[in-house]
């Protein structure tokens, strides 16, 4: 990524940034370096709160023509699959190339919303009562009960689903004779889907009208085709009708009458939302396509983009309208009063926080690390791999250059391959203790000493379970040495964090002065919210006050993470238990989901742009809420600052818009569509693959140990590798597999590891499969692949992307 020239992917990219970010980075790239600037960007990335920017940087890296630094990009399958790592056992890989700690942050897109548990355990405990509708909503609902392609915006809490009801039922009423009306509700979290579902069925199977849902894992016991053949309202998430276009199934979006998109800021990039309307709009230019479906878009904050006025706010709107092809934008304007009555719109009161300036923990890790730093450029001068770090202990850039560290180590090549092998090991033995010191850094910050001296201390354990090496020896000796000082540090009062001191005290002035206080507390990764629950069950000041938590399913830290029914009890207790006080919970609970009524909504270090603002503080919906955000960055409470100018600049921007006559805005929105699909197109045209040819051999990532010819590879049920021959089975030794489970016709039998005894790189697992009983399964983030003939190696994160023409494992013949 150093290679990068910030400047040059800018323009594709600044979407998923802040326009401070913006300006900094290239500023940064004019006066100090391009390697400087394209460090900032990714750092900025990384806390972006915009989900799909993996996918928009690659598409970005693309769009420059830096086709190899978008290959680095091919993290993710979105289709659903199991792929590759996924069924080797992705939650026990220790060598994640991205963080696996505290950044983290809660990821809810596609790809989770696909692997959603069964149908029918989110259904709603409360007993439906149909509600009349209040002045404002109808308001709401008028242009599109008018039959416009309509974005309706409004506050969260203000019932914009019972809005979606009304537009929906007199849609139905109202078909024109010999035609069938169908309508699809589409939104993008599964928790909500579910609930948005139940809604659906409770209001329209009374009224003899057919409901179905689909969503991850249900998609594959139903006929996608027979669900939309044969129900009149399908509630989805919008992967599942990517997925059925993709696939043929389903030839065209005119089987719909009307489209409801919940959440619609999102209609952006890659989003499936746009995938979807991208379809829409191609059928629309078409002049030869059927009657296309009315399209009603459902938000809170249409955001403003990088927008810097209201001109260009303005300008933002329009883009978000010209993919979701509006003809009326739709607020309350003339209800005001009526809405004021029913929604709450609490003010963020903002708690900085000063942060210790010196703090022996951190001294005593940064120690660690400096020398761990000095032995790993003992083994190899680094800096002829990777450039000199410049980066501070305990930051997300620090994060970077070691994943950055890692990949180059993986593909060092010198001429004594014994040499190789054992500098790529060393290396890679320390920048994994770098990592956890790092990561250890982090979560002293925003939780406890004690929480990030266990982090560290689980993965001593496990390198003492390990081949543990005659460094990793001398690295645990040194951390031993330390260890009782870091431990009588935890367990000294003084040394609390002064972010939870602030947390205590706010939450104890809360419950004296009502008792009756219900909070949500949001945290930014699972982990945190896990580490202050502890401290809230330990702190005898808040012990008293009944908390539970919530958080998403996670990818990598199985761990801490929640499967669906887990979530549905936390949310249906808080919702009925009134004992339990307090929720604290990952970005899981900041959109769409029905969380009963809080009076106080905590931000701790919970921050992002202005959309995701204006959600969190709508989890406050009861009279007289607070929000409150605590934070030791005073970037952050900048950028609150800028997010409430923001939201005035894009209120101003609405009421503009609105002002416009329909001739005029239609005409803007048709130009923007044009040119939209002339960019489009000439995409379509770009994709490219790059073809390996040749011999190659898979080598250790770890060692450089030899591991196989690609030619046999062979491939179970289009996504799993296995290895060929009885040779392969002597490069590997097996150890028991910590969760033996059943998965997809395989059953995990135990781990792989390389045979290399110094080096026990984890290669994937051995499965039980149909009649072969110890099946290797390997993952490809495990190895670099060589070839044979020119000695380069390359490695990848994916199979697909190395685009070999591997063979099916036959099963009568091989083995
Ligand atoms: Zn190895």
């Amino acid at each position: 990524m150093i290679e990068i020239d910030p400047v040059a992917i800018m323009p594709y990219i600044n979407t998923c940034l802040i326009e401070r970010e913006c300006d900094e980075i290239l500023q940064i790239s004019e006066y100090r370096s391009k390697a400087a600037g394209i460090t900032k960007l990714i750092e900025c990335l990384c806390r972006s709160d915009k989900e799909n920017w993996p996918k928009s940087l690659q598409l970005a890296l693309d769009n420059a023509g830096y086709y190899n630094a978008s290959e680095l990009w091919n993290i993710r399958e979105d289709n659903g699959k199991y792929v590759d790592g996924e069924m080797t056992d992705a939650s026990e890989t220790q060598f994640e190339t991205l963080m696996t700690f505290s950044e983290e942050a809660e990821c809810d897109n596609l790809s989770e919303n696909l692997s959603s548990a069964s149908e029918s355990i989110y259904e709603s405990s409360s007993v439906y009562e149909p509600k009349k509708a209040r002045s404002y909503q109808i308001e709401l609902a008028q242009p599109a009960i008018d039959g416009k392609n309509t974005l309706i915006c409004a506050p969260t809490g203000s019932g914009k689903t019972f809005v979606a009801l009304m537009i929906c039922e007199h849609h139905l009423q109202n078909v024109p004779s010999g035609q069938k009306a169908k309508v699809v509700f589409l939104a993008t979290k599964v928790p909500v889907y579910e609930q948005q579902k139940n809604v659906f069925r409770q209001h329209f199977e009374r009224r003899g009208y057919s409901v179905q849902g689909i969503c991850g894992e249900t998609v594959a016991n139903m006929s996608v085709e027979n669900v939309i053949q044969d129900s009149d309202i399908i509630v989805l998430t919008p992967q599942i009708l990517v997925n059925s276009m993709e696939k043929g199934i389903l030839s065209s979006l005119t089987i719909f009458t009307l489209m409801i998109f919940d959440e619609c800021h999102n209609t952006t990039g890659n989003h499936p939302y746009n995938v979807l309307m991208a379809r829409y709009l191609d059928q629309k230019f078409d002049s030869s396509a059927n009657q296309l479906p009315q399209i009603v878009g459902l938000t809170a904050s249409v955001g403003v983009g990088n927008a810097k006025s209201t001109n260009e706010t303005v300008e933002h709107i329009c883009t978000l309208c010209s993919y979701l092809d509006i003809k009326a934008i739709s607020t309350v304007r003339e209800n005001k009063e009526d809405l004021q009555r029913f929604g709450n719109k609490p003010e963020t009161h903002i708690r900085w926080v000063k942060m210790q300036a010196r703090n022996r923990f951190a001294d005593i890790i940064s120690g660690l690390m400096s020398e761990t730093e000095v032995l790993m450029r003992k083994t190899y001068s680094v800096a002829n791999i990777s450039q000199i770090n410049k980066n501070n202990f305990g930051t997300q850039g620090y994060e970077h250059w070691i994943v950055s560290t890692q990949r180059k180590c993986r593909l060092l090549q010198l001429e004594d391959k014994e040499k190789e092998s054992n500098i790529c090991r060393d290396i890679f033995i320390c920048t994994e203790h770098l990592r956890k010191f790092n990561d250890a850094l982090i979560i002293s910050e925003d939780a406890r000493i004690e929480d990030a001296l266990a982090y560290l201390n689980e993965f001593f354990t496990n390198v003492k379970n390990g081949p543990y090496t005659e460094l990793e020896k001398q690295l645990t000796e040194k951390f031993q040495e330390k260890e009782q000082e870091l431990t009588a540090l935890s367990k000294d009062e003084s040394n609390e964090n002064p972010k939870l001191e602030e947390l205590t005290c706010i939450l104890d002035e809360a419950y004296r002065y009502n008792p009756e206080t219900r909070t949500i507390l949001f945290a930014k990764t699972r982990a945190l919210v896990a580490a202050l629950k502890k401290w809230m069950d330990a702190n005898p000041v808040l012990s008293h006050i009944k908390t539970d938590v919530l958080m998403g399913k996670g990818r990598r830290d199985h761990k801490t993470g929640m499967t669906l029914p887990m979530q549905k009890g936390v949310l249906d207790a808080f919702r009925n238990d009134k004992d339990i006080r307090l929720l604290v919970a990952t970005s899981v609970a900041d959109e769409g989901i029905d969380i009963s009524e809080c009076n106080l909504v905590v931000l701790y270090e919970y921050f992002g742009n202005v959309t995701k603002m204006i959600q969190v503080r709508g989890r406050g919906r009861a009279k007289d809420s607070k929000c409150i955000l605590v934070t030791s960055k005073t970037e952050v409470v900048e950028n609150e600052k800028l997010n409430r100018y923001k939201e005035e600049m894009m209120n101003a921007a609405i009421e503009k818009l609105q002002n416009w006559d329909e001739t005029t805005f239609a005409r803007t929105i048709h130009q923007l569509q044009i040119k939209e699909k002339i960019l489009r197109d000439s995409r379509k045209k770009e994709t490219k693959h790059k073809v390996v040819e040749g011999k190659k051999n898979l080598l250790c990532g770890k060692c450089k140990a030899y591991v196989c010819s690609t030619d046999d590879i062979r491939i179970i049920k289009e996504s799993h590798h296995t290895v060929l021959g009885d040779a392969f089975k002597e490069r590997y030794i097996t150890k028991p597999h910590r969760k033996p489970v059943q998965f997809d016709g395989f059953e995990k039998k135990s781990k792989m590891h390389c045979r290399n005894t110094e080096c026990q790189h984890d290669w994937g697992i051995t499965v039980k499969y149909k009649t072969f009983d110890n099946l290797p399964v390997i993952k490809i983030k495990s190895f670099v692949l060589e070839n044979v003939e020119t000695g380069t190696q390359m490695d990848f994160q994916k199979w697909k992307s190395i685009n070999l023409s591997l063979k099916n494992f036959d099963e009568e013949t091989s083995i």
